[in-house]
């Protein structure tokens, strides 16, 4: 992705422009898979770990990434589509390997019927996990 997106996108999400952004934003661009904050520390080791994860967060609230939730250990993030800074809008599945391990978001749309919740509970989102064998993996 061209540097002047990298900004624009980050302008679009009323963050400032600092070089560890551009490049965390970048890498994220570049991933079909999720990306943990090991990724990016293993990637990138110019930036302390405090600056990483601010960076992540930053992006979380402001709309350019979302949490994926995993079973334990450490959160894997995704790139969002078209949120904004005011709210995250999405209703995507999210695929995990059981054989590598690698989480990623499924774009292609799916149907997730409203859940039927009991009287005065009030659905925000639903997260919609599937686990098998990515196509990676699946080809070899
Ligand atoms: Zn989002
Ligand atoms: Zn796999
Ligand atoms: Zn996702």
């Amino acid at each position: 992705m061209k540097y002047s997106e990298l900004k624009k996108s980050l302008k679009n999400h009323k963050l400032r422009i600092t070089d560890c952004r551009m490049d965390v934003l970048e890498y994220f661009q570049e991933h079909t898979k999720a990306v943990s904050i090991k990724d990016l520390e293993d990637k990138f080791q110019e930036y302390d770990r405090v600056t990483l994860y601010r960076t992540l967060h930053s992006f979380e609230e402001n709309g350019l990434l979302h949490k994926i939730p995993g079973d334990s250990g450490s959160a894997v993030y995704g790139l969002c589509k078209d949120c904004d800074v005011a709210a995250h809008h999405h209703n995507h599945m999210h695929f995990r390997c059981t054989s590598c391990g690698s989480t990623e978001c499924i774009d292609t749309p799916v149907e997730i019927k409203a859940a039927t919740l009991p009287d005065n509970y009030e659905m925000a989102s639903i997260d919609v996990i599937v686990n098998g064998i990515c196509n990676q993996c699946s080809s070899n």
